[in-house]
């Protein structure tokens, strides 16, 4: 089976250079440099110029209040150009100003170019754990950033800490009339469905991890568990990794602490659903997205 391709948050293109982090100087350096580029995220929001296929993201050359924000040292290019990231306060002083609008990743992810997605989704989850692990899980102690933004030292006992990635499992559930499983989480509006989803728990495969939730949240049996695709999901910080499985018996016994809804679609029948505006799909910059479409045989148009 052929795995998904060019999923959006998973194109990105940057040489990430990463033995120049070790550079105490690399930051002030290229701070110091208008030739450097410069992205600048403030909240969960970048600007964004341009549409698609070509938005790109709104880059310049450092400025003065760079120097005092948190940086990220994105990587660089086939030129030697480097890639700065900044992460600028939420109502701070210069706030989501400028002229071009200010986009989400899940906004922008299907927009940008490769290598600008791949920025985006780096930056924002990078910016997502430095604002979650301000605290040294050790002693409580403050910590500061170090390595150009990708680690964390305590500042009384000088532990290490490094960026954290949750790997979650998301899966396409068929059975043996290749109908797929979609289903309703009960945080989610009436009317949309998707593939089912979990994280992987400590000392547990990724199969393993399809299968079991599977069987909590539906109550369904499935093999042939086979690897699709995965993208980083930095929304805080997952990356998802995609499977399609068979259903040994499709009967469903719901767990209705995690799904409220779910049922066993035929690619007609979806069809009908999506027409008549009764199912809510996920947005393409998904890889839930992807899995469907993967599923149908083709885009679906909503
Ligand atoms: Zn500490």
């Amino acid at each position: 089976m052929e795995t998904l391709r060019d999923l959006s948050l998973a194109r990105g293109t940057l040489d990430r250079a990463s033995l120049r982090r070790r550079d105490p100087d690399l930051l002030p350096l290229l701070l110091k440099d208008p030739a450097t580029r410069i992205v600048e995220l403030v909240g969960d929001r970048a600007q964004v110029v341009g549409s698609d296929p070509e938005g790109a993201l709104l880059l310049r050359s450092p400025g003065p209040r760079d120097t005092a924000r948190l940086g990220v040292f994105l990587g660089q290019d086939g030129e030697g150009t480097a890639y700065l990231g900044v992460v600028g306060e939420v109502g701070g002083d210069e706030g989501l100003s400028g002229t071009a609008p200010w986009r989400t990743l899940r906004q922008a992810g299907v927009l940008l170019s490769d290598r600008d997605a791949g920025m985006f989704a780096t930056l924002q989850g990078l910016s997502n754990w430095h604002s979650s692990h301000t605290c040294c899980p050790v002693c409580g102690a403050a910590t500061e950033p170090w390595q150009a933004g990708w680690m964390r030292r305590c500042t009384q006992d000088g532990t290490e800490h490094y960026p954290r990635t949750d790997p979650a499992v998301i899966m396409a559930v068929i059975d043996a009339d290749d109908r797929l499983l979609l289903a309703r989480s009960p945080h989610w509006p009436q009317g949309r469905l998707s593939v089912l989803a979990g994280f992987v728990e400590p000392g547990e495969s990724l199969e393993a991890a399809v299968a079991r939730e599977v069987l909590e949240e539906v109550g369904v049996v499935v093999d042939q568990v086979r690897y699709l695709g995965n993208q980083p999901w930095p929304f805080p910080s997952s990356l998802m990794v995609g499977f399609i499985a068979r259903a040994v018996d499709p009967t469903l016994h719901l767990d209705p602490e995690e799904i409220v809804e779910a049922m066993w679609v035929s690619r007609e029948g979806l069809r009908e659903m999506v027409l008549e505006g009764r199912f809510g799909i996920s947005p393409t910059v998904s890889i839930a997205r992807r899995m469907i479409e993967h599923w149908y045989g083709g885009p679906i148009e909503q």
